[in-house]
């Protein structure tokens, strides 16, 4: 399995990532329709028939055909649970890359996006995530579970097919620890939720893209990338393993419309997008959970890369007017049809 280092000083880990002896070519469609034998066999298998979506997974000798979504464990995971014990101390720490690492492949059509894919589909596949997530935090050793997708081979994905990774981890990722420490901060001392305050100060605003009944989506004030955004709930919600069919639908609404839009409104765009929610853990500190949207139209300089500070080609204001302008046709588009 892979090893995971801190490093001396700062919160920041780094895998190395386990020498697989064969990758499968993403050119020969390892996750389209009767190419299962070259993944992992599926753990669910979404199945429609007669107007029912069925749960089934394969058995070792028979794959399960005509499935809308797949699951099953990466045949080439980052992290593992072949655990050896290799832990060494500060100022060379490090621990065994341990954890679950699942795909979710979105679509059996591999000519799909995020942001083609029909918004019941959308839907699908977030109950799914959030089916997976729920049984992930019941195993041993997971302490949080990662969410996050990429498009494009810029976005780290050289595998076209629209696909989600589920990867947990034996600690809480910085990036979650920092916003929960500061969101935990603001609530001792100001009462309020600070992603709350946000999305109320943001909505009608300059920097909003869409909303729906439960949703906003906007660019964030001091976005890292040129035309990011962040999809919230609009009332405080820490969790989104307990969200409702209502509200998954709601959400399939406007991440298919907003990326939809995005789509439309750069060409050929590569984007990631992470799901930032609470760890569920006890006693863990909580966060309003949203998903980030991470085009990625350039690459770095040194600036960003050796100081953390951010050059934009585009102001948040611009950009959520073009991307507003192109997910709200998006939208009308999609419920037009519906
Ligand atoms: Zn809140």
């Amino acid at each position: 399995m892979g090893e995971m280092r801190k490093d001396y000083v700062a919160e920041r880990f780094m895998i190395i990532e386990k020498k697989v002896d064969k990758v499968v070519d993403p050119k020969k469609f390892p996750f389209a329709p009767g190419h299962e034998a070259m993944t992992n066999p599926s753990v669910l298998s979404l199945v429609a028939r007669e107007g029912m979506l069925q749960r089934l997974q394969d058995d070792e000798d028979e794959y399960v055909k005509n499935w809308s979504i797949r699951v099953f464990e990466s045949k080439n995971p980052i992290v593992s649970i072949d655990s050896e014990n290799s832990y060494s101390d500060k100022p060379f720490y490090s621990e065994p890359a341990y954890g679950y690492h699942y795909i979710v492949v979105a679509s059996p059509n591999q000519k799909d996006t995020f942001a083609t894919i029909d918004i019941e589909q959308w839907s699908n596949v977030l109950v799914v995530v959030q089916d997976r997530l729920r049984w992930l935090y019941t195993q041993k050793g997971v302490t949080y579970v990662s969410i996050y997708g990429d498009h494009g081979e810029l976005a780290g994905n050289k595998n076209p097919h629209p696909h989600l990774h589920l990867l947990t981890l034996s600690t809480i990722p910085p990036v979650i620890e920092e916003k929960s420490e500061a969101s935990h901060k603001i609530l001792n001392e100001k009462g309020v939720c600070y992603m709350c305050q946000t999305v109320n100060e943001e909505i009608g605003g300059p920097r909003q893209v869409l909303q729906t009944e439960g949703f906003i989506a906007f660019c964030p004030w001091a976005p890292s990338y040129p035309y990011e955004f962040c999809i919230s709930p609009k009332k405080h919600t820490t969790h989104f393993s307990k969200i409702s069919q209502k509200e998954i639908n709601d959400l399939a609404l406007i991440l298919r419309s907003t990326l939809g839009g995005l789509s439309k409104t750069i060409k050929n765009v590569a984007f990631n997008f992470v799901f930032h929610l609470s760890p569920e853990k006890k006693n863990s500190r909580q966060i309003h959970w949203h998903i980030e949207i991470y085009p990625i139209t350039k690459p770095w300089s040194g600036l960003e890369r050796g100081y953390g500070i951010f050059l934009n080609d585009i102001s948040p204001e611009e950009a959520a007017e073009k991307l507003g302008a192109a997910s709200r046709k998006e939208l009308a588009n999609l419920v037009g049809i519906i």
